[in-house]
């Protein structure tokens, strides 16, 4: 993730901080602090990109028809959420569809909303689910997965951290296995293959940082809902490799990399996090764009991470607010870097799929 989360709850704070601050000021200091935080926030809180500019990208495929044989559908769910499917078995990345309100995620606790949870696995009929892959357990990726795993029955894959996100909510060891990064696991005509990856990079708003604490990177003990947004650590961060037959998919939700890590690795098609890209400098998106892209060479590249998780699934996805992204740059940082070569750019809407290969 971006952990735009983070980044939220961070301005959040400081914001409710400094309004606390305010309460002995006198109220023309007050008024014009209340009007100063409400054009800001009207501002950074708009979409930072107008999806009818990218209308050409998007496939527009409700994937209500068979899947042909042999092909693989995958659905997307927001964030990095995309469900895959060859007819027989499917296998899902992180499943988060609670997605708590930004107010709600930077004052109160959250937690898994059984209603919102239940009604998107009806929607993408999540009906063979044998596996369930968390990238790492910031609360827009893990929170909902123990919850789909117990209502599915599928198995939930993840670090330690995600594990004691599992045990909170109630899942047994049996349900649940630790990542062993570059061990093949092999589930239906899939088999994932783990690898070690970086979070997107740290952050720092009004003086505080969105890092993960050296002294405590991982959830130590279960994690039992509700919690705040900050409780979920990231535990590591991890991208997919998923062969299926003669075919390859890698998808990496963070925006960061391990140096070399892919590149004994190619790819038909590459799910590619996007969220704060253009955040970063330009020899940064360079060598992302090289250890990815130019390494896996894909034919098909879906960006994901793109959307803002704040709003609910059940309606069209907008892209990640002024506040801590910038999606029209994102995209034309991809999209110059990919120009004349043989790759095709497909977006996709929440519930949308495409057959891959
Ligand atoms: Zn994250």
């Amino acid at each position: 993730m971006v952990c735009h989360d983070r980044f939220f709850v961070i301005f959040l704070m400081v914001m409710a901080e400094k309004t606390n601050l305010l309460k002995k000021q006198n109220l023309s200091s007050i008024l014009l602090y209340v009007s100063f935080v409400f054009f800001f926030s009207h501002c950074v809180l708009s979409p930072s990109g107008n999806l009818t500019n990218y209308d050409s990208y998007f496939p527009h495929h409700n994937g209500t028809d068979p899947i042909p044989k042999g092909k693989v559908r995958a659905t997307f769910l927001g964030t990095s959420s995309i469900l895959l499917d060859d007819g027989e078995t499917q296998i899902l990345t992180d499943g988060f569809f609670s997605r708590p309100s930004i107010w709600k995620t930077a004052f109160s606790k959250i937690e898994s909303d059984p209603k919102t949870v239940l009604s998107v696995i009806e929607k993408a009929k999540i009906n063979r689910l044998q596996a369930i892959f968390v990238c790492h357990s910031h609360y827009d990726h893990v929170m909902d997965a123990p919850f789909v795993a117990k209502q599915t029955k599928a198995k939930l894959y993840g670090s330690s951290s995600t594990l004691n996100v599992g045990t909170g909510a109630g899942l047994t060891s049996e349900q649940m296995q630790k990542f062993i990064p570059g061990k093949p696991i092999t589930i239906g005509k899939f088999t994932i293959t783990v690898l070690e990856s970086k979070h997107t990079p740290p952050f720092r708003i009004l003086g505080k940082t969105n890092a993960t604490d050296p002294n405590h990177p991982n959830i130590e003990s279960p994690l039992i809902q509700p919690v705040k947004a900050m409780d979920f650590i990231e535990g590591g961060t991890f991208d997919f490799f998923i062969q299926h037959g003669k075919n390859k998919i890698l998808i990496k939700s963070s925006t960061n990399f391990v140096e070399g890590a892919l590149d004994k690795f190619n790819a038909d098609v590459l799910f590619l996090g996007i969220a704060q890209i253009s955040l970063q400098s330009i020899s940064f998106q360079d060598e992302y764009l090289n250890q990815t892209i130019q390494t896996l060479k894909p034919k098909l590249i879906i960006p994901i991470h793109w959307d803002n998780f704040f709003k609910s699934l059940s309606e069209p996805l907008e892209p990640n607010l002024q506040l801590g992204d910038d999606f029209d740059a994102n995209m034309s940082s991809i999209l110059k870097r990919t120009e004349g070569q043989k790759m095709e750019i497909k977006l996709l809407q929440g519930f949308e799929s495409i057959d891959l290969f």
